[in-house]
């Protein structure tokens, strides 16, 4: 089951240790439900950091990754493919008017660093505003918008021009001026601690970014494809990004990245100026579709949104001594806890829950989408027994 006593892993010994792992070595997937290689099953709040809408190997991205293995994996995107002009028409389709327009890439970073580039180029303007706790990947330009010091002392100096303004308050809009090209957020803080946007808030800094010319972009990797409760966080306050990142989830565990903008914004950009070898190749663009059809024919946003408020709402009644606060929608919860969280992951892992943390007392869980209400009862149970002491 555990690795404790055995020699160190070869994922540990090879690879340069960037990443603190847990002694639970994965070895398969079904759905929300994860086993190592005993074949214990583990109740999956983690979803490969969220990028399990779907679920595990869900069988139709499963089936279109291995069709589309045998007839193209790779195409330049100097020439034309079929399987991705269909993915771009099938995302124009997803996104609200004007976003219509797509870059696709291969990771979350990739789309944040994709649409601070526009943001220069389309404005012609440097200065980006980013959120205190916000986060946004760990390439440099990514990184510059991504707040923990941790993560970007070491490598300074960053990128030029990047200020960082108090998550929700009203005031400290009036930093975004003429200046500014754009200002990125995500509208629920998803490491930090599970933060969602106040009301009114981004209707508040889309209309700051209407008077200065300033481009809002959104970073939907987290927030994205149904996670929330609707396709898109933004729809629950009626506020259109003029770019908008993708990530995840996106792909049903393949990895993609997805920057998306206006025609308008778009044809601000010159042939050359951006481009990706592996973006938008054909394996990841059938991966792609299988899941975006998923999610829409499965409804899964309305899925989410009536699992997660089920879920909240038990919560509650979950040891008010321990819990600070819940935060969250849909299936992207954060249980604020008045003690760290990462000893309660370990207690939720012993007992055959996987949980994340989310900054330091936040516990937060991302389960797949499809999990079975019987497992979202187990999550519960679980946390009323490891929280008692
Ligand atoms: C995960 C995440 C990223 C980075 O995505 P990667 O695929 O790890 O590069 C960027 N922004 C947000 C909001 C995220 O949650």
């Amino acid at each position: 089951m555990t690795k404790e006593n055995d020699e160190k892993p070869k994922d540990d010994l090879y690879s340069i240790p960037f990443f603190v792992r847990r002694s639970l070595e994965i070895v398969r997937g079904e759905g929300a439900i994860v086993y190592d290689r005993e074949g214990t099953p583990y109740v999956d709040c983690v979803g490969g950091h969220g990028v399990a809408i779907v679920g595990h190997s869900h069988p139709k991205v499963v089936q279109a990754i291995c069709n589309q293995t045998k007839r193209l994996i790779v195409c330049s995107n100097a020439l034309h493919n079929d399987v991705r002009g269909e993915l771009f028409e099938l995302i124009s389709r997803i996104v609200p008017h004007p976003l219509s327009l797509s870059f696709l890439s291969n990771s979350g970073t990739e789309a944040v660093e994709c649409a601070l580039k526009i943001a220069r180029k389309a404005t012609g303007r440097t200065q980006i505003i980013a959120a205190k706790k916000g986060f946004h990947g760990r390439t440099m330009g990514a990184l510059t918008a991504t707040w923990n010091p941790k993560y970007r002392k070491p490598f300074e100096p960053l990128i030029p021009d990047f200020h960082h303004i108090k998550f929700g308050s009203k005031e400290e809009l009036e930093n975004i001026t003429e200046k500014t090209a754009a200002v990125i957020l995500e509208p629920i803080q998803g490491e930090s601690g599970v933060f969602v946007a106040p009301e009114g808030y981004l209707k508040k800094v889309k209309d700051r970014c209407f008077e200065t010319g300033a481009l809002l972009i959104l970073d939907e990797v987290q927030t994205g494809m149904g996670r929330t409760g609707k396709m898109f966080a933004f729809q629950h306050w009626g506020v259109i990004p003029d770019i908008l990142c993708l990530g995840k989830g996106i792909a049903g565990g393949f990895p993609m990245g997805a920057t998306i903008t206006s025609e308008e914004i778009a044809s601000k950009m010159g042939k050359l100026e951006h481009g990706s070898t592996f973006g938008g190749n054909p394996l990841a663009s059938a991966a792609a579709i299988a899941a975006i059809n998923v999610i829409t024919e499965e409804k899964l946003p309305q899925r989410a949104a009536e699992l997660g408020s089920w879920f909240m709402e038990n919560l509650k009644e979950l040891r008010k001594k321990m819990v600070r606060e819940i935060r969250g929608k849909g299936l992207m919860i954060g249980i604020d806890l008045r003690f760290k969280a990462e000893e309660y992951v370990i207690k939720a892992l012993k007992k055959q829950v996987l949980l994340l943390t989310a900054g330091i007392t936040t516990l937060r869980m991302l389960p797949p989408l499809i999990i079975q209400k019987e497992h979202l009862e187990r999550v519960l149970e679980v946390l009323d027994q490891i929280l008692e002491t």
